[in-house]
């Protein structure tokens, strides 16, 4: 055992406190660096006889999280409450005692980090909500408690592979909830992104290496492209006098991830982005590369923006601008200065680099402090610190959406809230009487999930009643509470009243009544739902347990709706879409929908209902009542071809577009139509529109025709 120890201890790789001590040299004073050995030599005293699970002395681990913080340029106080951070915790070692030793601040700092383990907790939960709560009240006293928690946490999940399998995966969940998202919040990117990526992959280790295997295997296709426009961009630098250093940039794994998983993005749109940035030494040399790059490619109109005359709210600045590269690539330019990049890395923690009374820094600062006030606040109103905790998280979730109201006011929805969550959002009554709304002056479903940016306006109704429809699309616990609360009152009578409301809005889409609804036809519905009366049916509407338009749309005699099977162009699918029985389908044209896609289902006048996917650009555009929106699903095992386009870029050779062809239909994709468009002399574009099964096969296409040499980007159309 003692030699195994030996041989760990040994590592040529290992951190050692001189180590430590040497890199401290360049920004530390001698005399905080003696008080850092100090605190090692009282720290490894208090470890004394303790092992890692790995086997390594105790010692080894709070000098690696104290080596993270010195990377970050943290005071020397960070630094020794980092090395004694376990002390109060895992050895017999009081807070006082720190306090005699080291002074005031160091001790609040390792105690605000330390757990609490005298009391008994019910669950893991509980202990976990309680000590969180403990932490972050400390941290509102002095920030550098959590930058000492995630140093911690980071050299933690970079040991996690000793851990037992449950432990290990509940720790990565945390790290990803909690630390990463609270590394983002004070804009320290570094170990945000390192966070994320080792949670990721100890989280979900088989996602992680497919994403990894394609990331690989995309990043050789890319190589020669990214090499051409770098050397560009560097003799372009150079003719025009102008130094600095050029990086290109990739997305680190989790925010691939995260941008596939939430379906905004496939992996392709992804990563067929080019992204550089450009460090140079002062501000006027940024504007003045930014012109450089503008000359040397087209910038993308409206894409520019000045993130350093107007920093972000964490303190960010930099100069982004989008451009057209060679090949049709886009290519993302960041341009900002040496200490800009720092701060963009180390966000607070730049606090401590950098004492100058400069700008940025303080309203970056004053900016976590604005949030740790707001914790604070949260802290005041939970009821207990599970609540607490949870709506930190909420609070964390990285992808909030920002809109405004039309007085201009900023207000903030989870991600994927739609327009009931915001009317929700502004006020109880709103939300419970609003009727329609308007994005950017634009009538919209009320369903429709809302973008950054975006100005919202919610029309309301005095009267008007929640519609149990909505709880298929909230996303606040706010919304969804408030309608359940509605629906949960709603009276016998209240009911039939509200059905009848929403039934004859319905009907009022095909130009008819319920007046105008034939015995016949009603008395053939009841049955089929087995309901005694019209009554009944009016309340299975009201409660939302029947789509008001479907029962419309059974009601109203086929030669009024205008819709006739086989009419036109229409082709009969009803067995497609799940919950369309009785309605003619079609895919719109402009997104062409296949199984896989989430998609709506607009009934439009005279045509049926037509199915978009949910991304569609032109969802906006249709001005339809939102009960004419439809939750549709695809029904599963559809094994019908759908049309779809894609282009591929390609480098201009002879035979490869029937090199490109034949690898398609070796996928048993039928190819419908083909389009040739000569871009520069060296690349064409083909045009395909292909059939597939499903987004698994044309997934499966893509993936063939982009391995084939000279196939520069592969992408499918959408409008
Ligand atoms: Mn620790």
């Amino acid at each position: 055992m003692a030699s195994e120890q030996q041989t760990v201890a040994d590592d040529e790789s290992r951190f050692l406190i001189s180590d430590l001590c040497t890199m401290l040299e360049s920004y530390l004073e001698q005399e905080q660096i003696q008080e850092v050995y100090r605190a090692y030599l009282f720290g490894a005293e208090a470890h004394e006889g303790q092992h890692r699970l790995s086997g390594e002395p105790y010692i080894y681990h709070p000098i690696e999280a104290a080596r993270i913080l010195g990377e970050l340029g943290m005071d020397h106080k960070s630094i020794i409450a980092a090395i004694l951070h376990d002390v109060i915790e895992d050895t017999g070692i009081a807070k006082d005692q720190i306090e005699a030793e080291f002074g005031n601040e160091v001790a609040e700092l390792v105690d605000g980090v330390s757990k609490l383990t005298q009391i008994e907790f019910a669950s893991q939960a509980e202990a976990q909500a309680e000590n969180f709560r403990k932490m972050i009240l400390a941290m509102v006293r002095d920030i550098r408690v959590i930058l000492v928690k995630l140093a911690d946490r980071l050299h933690n999940m970079r040991t996690l592979d000793v851990i037992r399998p449950d432990k290990r995966r509940r720790i990565a969940r945390e790290t990803l909830e909690i630390y990463a998202p609270i590394a983002n919040r004070l804009g320290i990117n570094s170990l945000r992104v390192e966070l994320e990526d080792l949670g990721f992959s100890a989280l979900y280790p088989l996602r992680y290496k497919v994403l990894e295997k394609a990331v690989r295997e995309a990043r050789g296709h890319r190589k020669e492209v990214l090499k051409k426009i770098e050397t560009s961009i560097k003799r372009r630098m150079r003719q025009e006098k102008l130094a600095g250093r050029i990086l290109s940039r990739e997305k680190h794994l989790y925010s691939l991830y995260r941008k596939i998983r939430d379906k905004t993005l496939s992996f392709d749109d992804i990563y067929d982005v080019y992204a550089f940035r450009i460090v140079v030494d002062r501000v006027d040399t940024c504007y003045r590369a930014l012109g450089v790059m503008h000359n040397l490619y087209k910038p993308v109109p409206g894409k520019f923006k000045d993130y350093i005359a107007i920093p972000k709210a964490n303190g960010y600045q930099s100069l982004h601008t989008i451009l057209f590269g060679p090949y049709g690539v886009p290519i993302e330019v960041q341009i900002r200065t040496e200490e800009m990049d720092k701060v963009a890395e180390s966000g607070v923690a730049a606090h401590w680099l950098y004492k100058s009374g400069d700008a940025s820094m303080d309203q970056m600062h004053a900016g976590a402090r604005e949030w740790l006030r707001e914790l604070l606040e949260m802290q005041k109103h939970a009821g207990n610190p599970v609540e607490f905790l949870e709506n930190v998280k909420i609070d964390l979730f990285p992808d909030a959406v920002y809109v405004f109201t039309p007085a201009g006011e900023i207000m903030k929805l989870p991600h994927g809230a739609t327009l009931v969550d915001f009317a929700y959002a502004v006020h109880t009554d709103v939300g419970n009487t609003c009727i329609a709304a308007k994005v950017d002056r634009q009538l919209v479903p009320l369903r429709t999930r809302l973008l950054n940016g975006q100005t919202v306006e919610i029309v309301t109704a005095e009267g008007a009643h929640p519609s149990p429809a909505w709880l298929s699309f909230v996303v606040s616990a706010k919304a969804r509470s408030n309608i359940r609360h509605y629906q949960k009152n709603l009276k016998q009578e209240d009911a039939v009243g509200l059905g009848r409301r929403m039934l004859d809005r319905a009907l009022g889409a095909f130009d008819a009544d319920a007046d105008s609804i034939s015995r016949k036809q009603l008395s053939a519905l009841l049955k089929e739902y087995s309901l005694r009366s019209f009554d009944d049916l009016l309340v299975e509407v009201g409660m939302g347990r029947r789509p008001a338009v479907l029962v419309a749309r059974y009601l109203v005699p086929a030669d009024q709706t205008g819709i006739e099977a086989g009419q036109g162009e229409a082709v009969m699918r009803p067995l497609v879409i799940k919950g369309t029985e009785g309605l003619v389908t079609h895919f719109a044209k402009c997104c062409r929908p296949i199984p896989g896609d989430p998609v709506i289902g607009i009934i439009t006048k005279g045509r049926g209902m037509v199915i978009h996917t949910e991304t569609c650009r032109n969802l906006s555009e249709h001005k339809h009542p939102p009960e004419n929106c439809l939750d549709v699903q695809w029904e599963p095992g559809v094994d019908e071809e759908f049309p779809v386009e894609i282009s591929a870029v390609v480098a201009d050779r002879r035979g490869m577009l029937a090199t490109v062809a034949a690898t398609i239909g070796d996928c048993d994709a039928n190819i419908e139509n083909v389009g040739i468009e000569e871009r520069d002399g060296l690349t064409n574009t083909l045009m395909f529109t292909i059939t597939v099964h499903n987004r698994k096969h044309l997934a499966e296409v893509m993936r063939r025709v982009r391995s084939i040499p000279s196939v520069i980007r592969i992408m499918r159309l959408r409008n």
